[in-house]
């Protein structure tokens, strides 16, 4: 079941205000949804300058809380140092929520971002993980009980 539209821009704001960045737009783009097609990595990306903002594709939304609140953490460090490299937004990512990036090699390349560890209040913004390793590590049983 996706989540709503609606949901992501919550998560994200919340988000932005534990890291103390302003509440920069989220927004669905289209041409991103064609980019997802041609590469199952492309969910998201940032715009710097002088209107900086967060663009998501369609499927975004059908994500895992692991990687949802993975791309929201590397996207937000990406916003904090609009001239890092990728190792240092996810550096950023660390430092500004406490999020450790790792990447899901299920995805091609280098796979896709993934919250390894995370503080609790941030898995009640998105949800529980469902990665049983991930779910261990932090702190949750095992399996969800659904
Ligand atoms: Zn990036």
């Amino acid at each position: 079941m996706p989540v709503s539209f609606k949901k992501v821009e919550k998560e994200f704001y919340s988000l932005s205000d534990i890291a103390g960045l302003p509440r920069y737009q989220v927004m669905h783009f289209r041409p991103l949804d064609e980019e997802h097609n041609r590469d199952r990595r492309r969910y998201a990306q940032v715009r710097a300058g002088n209107k900086p903002r967060m663009e998501i594709a369609s499927a975004f939304r059908e994500l895992a809380p692991e990687h949802r609140l993975g791309l929201y953490a590397h996207e937000l460090g990406h916003l904090m140092w609009p001239g890092g490299s990728e190792s240092d937004a996810d550096l950023a990512a660390y430092g500004l929520l406490g999020v450790y990036l790792g990447y899901d090699r299920k995805w091609p390349g280098k796979g896709l971002q993934t919250a390894l560890l995370a503080p609790p209040k941030l898995w009640r913004i998105v949800g529980e993980p469902t990665g049983p390793n991930i779910r261990a590590g932090n702190g949750f049983s095992k399996r969800k009980n659904t």
